[in-house]
């Protein structure tokens, strides 16, 4: 694991999904926590467009900012689709800082938005593994388990009033009897 410096309000540290960046100090809403850092990559030169990593930071269509390098704690941090950071890109400087968006206490993890694109490209198909979205698969899942409970129940109501009277179940499954007692009703 990579050294974190104390004077950081922040450490690298183990997360549900792996690594993240953790709070080591309260970070009050506003603050910029840290710059997303790495080598500038230009989409006009070949060699640069050619790089592909999951830690590509578009600026805009030219500038890309390249975080795989060990330097940029930065790229630990993770997704999430309700994060309490967030990036503050800035093209012309070509400089992006990533930005409390609320108050952060100290052994909280520090996420921010990574945005649509990566989205669909890396989180959607494998499902998005951000606390707001297992809280909502959470939910999903004892819905799930509350309507089976219910059909469950339902089935076992029916067939209790079955075995409780055996001849109402006979008159429903022969059309032709219920017919013939109408008729002799009448
Ligand atoms: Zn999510």
């Amino acid at each position: 694991m990579p050294a974190t410096s104390s004077n950081k309000p922040y450490r690298v540290g183990r997360s549900k999904t792996g690594l993240g960046l953790f709070a080591t100090k309260p970070i009050k809403k506003g603050t910029r926590i840290i710059r997303y850092y790495g080598p500038i990559l230009d989409s006009r030169i070949p060699e640069h467009d050619d790089i592909e990593n999951k830690y590509l930071f578009e600026l805009n269509g030219r500038w890309t900012i390249d975080g795989s390098v060990r330097k940029n704690l930065a790229r630990y941090i993770n997704h999430s689709c309700r994060p309490n950071a967030e990036s503050d890109v800035r093209p012309r400087e070509r400089k992006v800082f990533i930005r409390a968006i609320k108050n952060i206490e100290p052994g909280e993890e520090i996420n921010y938005d990574y945005g649509t694109d990566y989205f669909k490209a890396y989180l959607k198909p494998i499902g998005c593994k951000c606390e707001s979205c297992e809280k909502k698969r959470k939910k999903l899942r004892a819905e799930a388990r509350t309507e089976r409970a219910k059909v469950r129940a339902r089935a076992e109501r029916k067939a209790q009033k079955a075995g409780a009277k055996p001849a109402k179940k006979k008159k429903l499954n022969g059309v032709a009897v219920g017919k013939a007692n109408g008729r002799a009703r009448a």
